[in-house]
C-alpha cells in the first residue's frame, strides 16, 4: 500500500492493511514451545521471554542454576520483537531529569551503565553466535531544522560532564557521509542497528540449547510470596526460591509496579524493500541509525533488507496502564507523513508494515530495577524508556548475578526512589497532556522546516 492510499484509508477510518500484531521482526515460532502442565520446579522462574529474561535466564543458567522460563505468548512478543533495532548508548536520554533526582555522582554512573548496555550485547552476540545483521555503524542524533541546535549542543555538554562520549557531527561531515539532506547536523555515538528479532531468536535458541526449560503459550496469573515462589499459571505452576519478572510494561497488569510506572505505546512503519535506484537516491552508505532531538523523536534507518524503517513521532497512553494490542492508526499516519517529508525522493513508495508496542516509562525516566517480597527474592526490571535493546540485556545479567550472590556496581548504581505514578484518572489524564504538549512543541519544530523548504 503506498503512503498516500495508507493516509487516505485512515482519513477514512477504513483498514490499517499492512498493520502486523506481532510487529515486523518475528514470526510465532515453528517450534513453539509446550504451555506449562502440572507442577515443576527449579531455581529460578523467570517470567517474560524478551531481551530481560532471556538473558537473566542465560547468565543464570551460566552459573549452573535450573532455570524456568514462562512467556504467556511466545519469544519476542512485547517490545524485544518489535522495536527499531538501535543498540544505543546514552545518547538523548533524560541527563537533566537523572541529575535532578539523583544528583551527578549517581547520574554518571547510571549514564555508564546505558553505554556498557551496547557493549554487552556486541560481546554476547559473539559468545553465542548470534547472527541479527548487527551493524556497528554508530547512531547519529540529528536535527532537522537549525533551531534544534541549542538542545542538541546543550544535551550534548550535559552528557559529557557525565561521561556520555559523543562527537558533534557538523554538515560536511553528514553531506560527505552521505546522510539525507533532511537531516543537518547533529552528534555521532557508538553503537549500531541490528534486526530485534533475530537477536531475541538467538537468545531463545541459546536458552534451549543450554537446558532452559521454556513455557511459551503460558501467561503467568498469580504468585505467591515467601521462601519459595509459586506461580500459577492455567495448568500448572512453576516453584522456585527466586522469582525474575522480566515483564517490563506488563509489570502492572501483575498488580506490581501500579504505582512506578506507565506502559507507553511506540509505534512504526516500515517500507517495502528499496529499490537500488531508490537507495541510490538517498546516499547514506554507511547506514547510520538516525535519531532527532524532538521531544518525541523520530527515529530513521535502514534495514538489511533495504526496507526503511520509521518509529516514534506519536505515543499513546491508554488508559488504567493497560496494553492493548491494537493499531495506532494516527501514529502510523504521523509516520507516513514524516516519511513522506524527509525522503522526497521516496514519494509513492509502499508500505510493507506497521506495527505497536509498549514500553515502560516512570515519572523520572530512570530504570525501575529492584526486589521485593518478605524475602526480597522477587527481582523486577521496567523502565529504561526506549533504551531497552542494551539495557535491558545488561540488567538480566545485573539481577542473575546478584541472585548468584554478587552485587555488580552498575546495579547498585540504579538503585533509587522511583516517584509515585497518580491514579486514574488523573494519570490519564497527566500522559494525555504531556504527550499532546509535546506533539505540538515538535509540530513548530516541523512547520519552521516545511516553511524554510518553501522559502
Ligand atoms: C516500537 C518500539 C521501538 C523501540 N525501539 C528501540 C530501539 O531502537 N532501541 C532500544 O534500545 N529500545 C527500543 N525500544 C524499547 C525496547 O524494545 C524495550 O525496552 C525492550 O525490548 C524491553 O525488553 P524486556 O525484555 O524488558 O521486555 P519485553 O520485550 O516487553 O518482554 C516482556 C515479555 O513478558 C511477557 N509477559 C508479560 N506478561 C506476562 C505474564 N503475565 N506471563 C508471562 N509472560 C508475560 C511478554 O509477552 C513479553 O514477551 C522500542 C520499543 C518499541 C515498542
Amino acid at each position: 500500500m503506498s503512503v498516500a492510499s495508507f493516509n487516505d484509508s485512515i482519513k477514512e477510518g477504513a483498514k490499517t492493511d499492512p498493520f502486523r500484531l506481532i510487529g515486523g521482526w518475528v514470526e510465532r515460532p515453528e517450534d513453539i514451545q509446550p504451555a506449562l502442565e502440572g507442577d515443576v520446579r527449579a531455581d529460578v522462574v523467570v517470567v517474560g521471554a524478551g531481551f530481560a529474561g532471556l538473558s537473566a535466564a542465560l547468565e543464570l543458567r551460566a552459573l549452573g542454576a535450573e532455570v524456568v522460563v514462562l512467556e504467556q505468548e511466545f519469544t519476542g512478543f512485547g517490545a524485544s520483537g518489535r522495536n527499531a533495532g538501535y543498540l544505543a548508548g546514552s545518547m538523548g536520554v533524560e541527563f537533566e531529569l537523572f541529575v535532578r533526582r539523583v544528583g551527578v555522582e549517581q547520574a554518571t554512573k547510571i549514564v555508564s551503565f546505558y553505554d556498557e548496555g551496547v557493549a554487552y550485547v556486541e560481546k554476547r552476540l559473539v559468545e553465542l553466535s548470534i547472527d541479527c545483521d548487527y551493524r556497528p555503524s554508530g547512531i547519529i542524533r540529528a536535527v532537522v531544522h537549525p533551531s534544534q541546535e541549542k538542545k542538541l549542543r546543550h544535551d550534548m555538554e550535559l552528557g559529557a560532564k557525565l561521561g556520555s562520549d559523543t562527537r558533534f557531527v557538523d554538515s560536511y561531515e553528514m553531506r560527505a557521509r552521505g546522510i539525507p539532506p533532511a537531516f543537518l547536523f547533529g552528534c555521532t555515538q557508538h553503537g549500531g542497528t541490528l534486526d530485534p528479532g533475530k537477536y531475541v531468536m538467538g537468545l531463545r535458541r541459546a536458552a534451549l540449547g543450554a537446558g532452559i526449560k521454556l513455557y511459551e503459550q503460558t501467561p503467568l496469573l498469580s504468585y505467591s510470596e515467601g521462601p519459595t515462589i509459586t506461580c500459577r499459571t492455567a495448568r500448572g505452576s512453576a516453584s522456585a526460591p527466586f522469582m525474575v519478572l522480566a515483564t517490563n510494561a506488563y509489570t502492572p497488569q501483575l498488580g506490581l509496579l501500579r504505582d512506578k510506572v506507565a506502559p507507553i505505546r511506540v509505534s512504526a512503519i516500515e517500507t517495502e524493500p528499496l529499490s537500488k535506484a531508490q537507495l541510490a537516491s538517498l546516499g547514506w552508505s554507511h547506514r547510520e541509525g538516525l535519531v532527532t532531538p524532538h521531544l518525541t523523536m523520530e527515529s530513521h534507518r535502514l534495514t538489511a533488507r533495504d526496507t526503511l524503517l520509521l518509529t516514534t513521532k506519536k505515543l499513546g497512553y491508554a488508559y488504567g496502564s493497560s496494553t492493548p494490542n491494537v493499531p495506532d492508526s494516527a501514529a502510523y499516519s504521523a509516520l507516513a507523513q514524516t516519511l513522506d517529508k524527509r525522503y522526497p525522493t521516496l514519494r509513492g513508495i509502499s508500505l510493507r508494515a506497521c506495527w505497536s508496542g509498549y514500553i515502560s516509562l516512570a515519572y523520572d525516566a530512570l530504570p525501575v530495577v529492584g526486589q521485593t517480597g518478605p524475602q526480597q527474592n522477587i527481582f523486577y526490571t521496567a523502565g529504561c524508556s526506549g533504551h531497552g535493546v542494551g539495557t535491558q540485556s545488561l540488567v538480566g545479567s545485573l539481577l542473575a548475578e546478584r541472585i548468584g550472590g554478587i552485587e555488580h556496581p552498575l546495579l547498585s548504581a540504579l538503585r533509587h526512589k522511583t516517584p509515585r505514578t497518580l491514579p486514574e484518572p488523573l494519570q490519564w489524564c497527566l500522559m494525555n497532556a504531556a504527550l499532546m504538549g509535546a506533539n505540538a512543541l515538535d509540530h513548530l519544530v516541523n512547520r519552521k522546516v516545511k516553511s524554510s523548504a518553501n522559502g
